[in-house]
């Protein structure tokens, strides 16, 4: 049994009440070490028997005929637990050799806990403050999974979501790219891609080496004043972009119109495969500032930036 300084503790990942959780963290193998624990203090919002509190199960599954004999089902700790004895309240007194027997083990297993003057509260050890913070987990998460010298995508708020999952994809090469989509089985026309016809299409090619994808990364290199912004694949791009300059607004901000050009990249070229419309690259660079410039202004905390000086310049207005 698992036991803290002030008491019993639970791991809530085995816990039912965090399934969802638990899977996920299961499948990533760091069940072992990251838990939440049940801080058990003046043990009044704590139940006796359906609250796991102490050992790897409820007490109503470690003691089921002690739990059919139980009056009040959820029944706090402190309702049953006063001064180091047991205030049990039977529906019959036990009687059988079974009963006396996991009353005996009950009445051993809990008769050594003693409250204390604080709330009952749920502890995360991944924080020093004890709260549970998702950002937290989710570094540790990247961490952990990483792969030696492997760059972590930089998971940022002003990014839509499906966009911070688009540039993931790109990273890992898991874009539907005619070569990716070839791969699999999927039998198509060409396997060129369908902008230039140079190349086979991949997800390099299409956000970075296609000579429209190269355009449009240099007229948006040229209007945030960095010359050559240009990359080889995904994980430069994401690399570069978490290690650029010494500000972390501007580095935010670059991060955003990178994966907003990278989206809008993407989003041009499904255009041209399936509703035929082409986009020439002036006009994808301006719909990378209109679309990053909505991003951050209406998902950056305490944003007064303007129209007119986003076109001009990115990073004037931090
Ligand atoms: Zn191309």
């Amino acid at each position: 049994m698992p036991t803290t300084i002030n008491g019993p503790r639970v791991n809530i990942w085995k816990s039912h009440s965090m399934l969802i959780y638990n899977v996920k963290i299961h499948t990533i193998s760091i069940s072992d070490d990251i838990c939440v624990d049940r801080w058990i203090g003046t043990s009044d919002d704590t139940m006796f028997w359906l609250d796991r509190w102490t050992g790897g199960n409820t007490l109503k599954t470690s003691f089921p005929e002690m739990y059919k004999l139980e009056r009040h089902k959820h029944c706090k700790i402190s309702d049953r637990l006063n001064d180091g004895r047991c205030n049990w309240n039977w529906k019959e007194i036990p009687t059988t050799t079974e009963q006396l027997q996991e009353l005996h083990m009950l009445t051993n297993g809990v008769n050594t806990f003693q409250p204390v003057a604080q709330s009952d509260r749920w502890v995360c050890n991944l924080s020093s403050d004890g709260v549970f913070h998702v950002n937290v987990l989710r570094t540790q998460i990247d961490w952990r999974n990483r792969m030696p010298g492997e760059v972590l995508i930089k998971w940022t708020h002003e990014v839509l979501l499906k966009i911070n999952c688009f540039i993931w994809r790109a990273k890992l090469h898991r874009l539907p790219t005619a070569r990716a989509l070839t791969r699999r089985g999927i039998q198509l026309m060409s396997v060129l891609c369908p902008y230039c016809e140079l190349e086979e299409e991949d997800t390099t090619h299409v956000l970075f080496r296609c000579p429209l994808a190269s355009k449009v990364w240099e007229y948006v290199g040229h209007w945030c004043n960095i010359p050559h912004l240009q990359f080889q694949n995904a994980e430069e791009m994401v690399k570069y972009v978490t290690q650029w300059g010494t500000c972390s607004k501007k580095r935010k901000t670059l991060t955003s119109i990178c994966y907003g050009t990278a989206w809008s990249i993407w989003k041009a070229r499904c255009d041209w495969i399936f509703k035929k419309q082409r986009t020439m690259p002036p006009r994808l660079a301006d719909s990378v500032k209109s679309i990053v410039f909505t991003w951050i202004k209406h998902r950056r905390d305490r944003c007064n930036i303007s129209w007119i000086e986003w076109c001009v310049s990115p990073f004037t207005i931090m």
